[in-house]
């Protein structure tokens, strides 16, 4: 089914009467709000989510020169790339701006980043005479490397108010417009009014909270005429992973399984990326159904990961007939945070769809394409599917701006895209393009005295141009 704010709030009441949902936070009770110590801020623009999307557009917006404050719950910036592990980008067209910039600063830390040449990276693939043509390599990261490098970056503009462990609760809203919204750190309620608030939450909690629609699942066919997409709308979200880094001991080690747990109770299927330091982060691709984020508690889905991760490496360690690839390797970490791919998408003045991505640059007709990707669409569902694609597709602005509110924007997996459109165009340096995107946008609507959705398109096309941006993907394709 596809949901509607309501139906979900439904569901999730249905499904855990009540509980935990992930992402979300309990807004405090109205007697903790009175009688919590109040700080008023006041900037231009307000990005909620220090992930990805929220770093892009903090950066950018920055860069042009509004005053920005960052929002972030965790102690450090980069979302699922950093707290997850998700520390690999795989090869993708487009970005060419703030990605590489921060590429480049990580690769001033000796064990920052690993790959050769970035522009390498910069193209999922091709395909020749029918046959595909993958390039390489993936860019693998230190998750401090990154937070180092866009920190140093954002404090660099002279503009930007990190304000970390901080966390977005509520949005208050008058005719349309998001007047403030309202975060907690330690104890202290702060109120932050701004003239643009960007939501790079990845899960679209502060349009959610503004009233926005949003959808989850699968689209039907109807809805948007995919050609890959079920008859009926199905509550199918992709999978999750709790990433885990392994280390060579050069020694053999016994294979390690603790007590209850089951080898092998975990699907093998799983990208073993090689860190700057030598250790292998391991993503087990299938490792929890997507659907168990709107019906377990968090703490218990994380428990259970941890579980699976366990039985994944006991299982690669002895049931790989006869390889003894793993045999001198041992966990050396588990990641903080279940990676989540896929929660909300937030509905938008346009919804990027399969057709898009399939149809490709040449064949869209939008005038406002800020961003380009060519990942496959790449689906973990309970119907897994991976399609490749023959070449770049763009991503309209229209994307980033939620239906129903004057003076607010989305950069992260949450824009407004179908299902399967996600799958393809949700990778982190595409995401960061699109808060590039954003964070432009923002200061141009400050500059001109409008709403982001009167600015002018081919404005903001030059500036990300300017930048490195490639939305015709003529640099890439040469
Ligand atoms: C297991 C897995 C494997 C993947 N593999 C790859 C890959 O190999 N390569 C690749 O490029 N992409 C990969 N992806 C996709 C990619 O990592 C995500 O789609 C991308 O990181 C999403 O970026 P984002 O900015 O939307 O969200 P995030 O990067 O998750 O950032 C959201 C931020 O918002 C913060 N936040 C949320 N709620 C609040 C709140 N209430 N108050 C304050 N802050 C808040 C979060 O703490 C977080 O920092 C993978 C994803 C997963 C889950």
């Amino acid at each position: 089914m596809n949901i509607t704010r309501r139906a979900a709030a439904k569901t999730f009441l249905a499904t855990v009467g009540g509980g935990v949902i992930f992402g979300r936070n309990r807004p405090a009770s109205a007697a903790e709000s009175r009688n919590a110590p109040e700080e008023n801020i006041k900037t231009q623009v307000c990005v909620i989510g220090g992930g990805s999307g929220g770093t892009g557009a903090a950066l950018a917006a920055a860069r042009a020169g509004a005053k920005v404050v960052l929002l972030e719950r965790e102690s450090i910036l980069g979302g699922t790339g950093t707290c997850a592990w998700v520390c690999v980008w795989r090869p993708v067209m487009g970005a060419n701006g703030i990605p590489r910039n921060i590429y480049m600063a990580m690769k001033e830390d000796p064990l920052g980043a690993s790959g050769t040449d970035y522009a390498l990276s910069g193209m999922a693939g091709r395909a020749k005479d029918g046959k595909w043509l993958p390039t390489k390599p993936s860019l693998v990261y230190e998750p401090r490397a990154f937070d180092y490098a866009a920190r140093e970056m954002l404090e660099a503009t002279g503009q930007c108010q990190t304000l970390l462990a901080t966390t977005f609760c509520r949005a208050r809203v008058e005719n349309d417009t998001i007047k403030a919204v309202e975060a907690w750190f330690a104890g202290k309620r702060l109120v932050i009014k701004a003239d643009v608030f960007i939501d790079c939450t990845a899960d679209g909690d502060v349009c959610a909270d503004a009233g926005c629609e949003y959808h989850m699942g699968e689209d039907p066919q109807s809805l948007y005429n995919e050609p890959s997409a079920p008859e009926q709308a199905e509550m199918s979200l992709n999978a999750m992973t709790l990433c885990y880094r392994i280390t060579d001991t050069g020694v053999p080690q016994k294979p390690y399984l603790p007590k209850g747990v089951k080898s092998g109770s975990c699907p093998l299927g799983a990208c073993y990326d090689k860190m700057p330091n030598g250790d292998v982060v391991v993503n087990a691709v299938s490792m929890i159904k997507g659907n168990a984020v709107l019906c377990m508690e968090y703490s218990r889905l994380m428990r259970e990961a941890q579980r699976r991760v366990h039985a994944h490496f006991h299982a690669i360690q002895t049931q790989t007939s006869g390889k003894t690839q793993w045999n001198t390797w041992t966990i050396s970490g588990i990641a903080p945070r279940i990676g989540v791919r896929e929660t909300r998408r937030i509905l938008g003045d346009y919804v990027l769809t399969e057709n898009d991505c399939r149809a490709g640059l040449a064949k869209q007709s939008h005038k406002d394409v800020i961003a380009i990707a060519d990942h496959a669409i790449d689906l973990h569902g309970h119907r897994g599917r991976f399609y490749r694609l023959d070449g770049p597709y763009g991503i309209p602005y229209r994307c980033l701006l939620p239906k129903g509110v004057r003076n607010l924007m989305i950069a992260s997996r949450a824009a407004s895209f179908s299902h399967i459109a996600a799958s393809s165009c949700r990778l982190q340096r595409t995401m960061m393009t699109l808060g590039q995107a954003a964070g432009n946008a923002a200061a141009l609507a400050i500059k001109h005295h409008v709403d982001p959705r009167r600015i002018d398109v081919a404005e903001l096309q030059v500036r990300l141009q300017s930048q490195g941006v490639d939305i015709t993907a003529l640099a890439s394709h040469s």
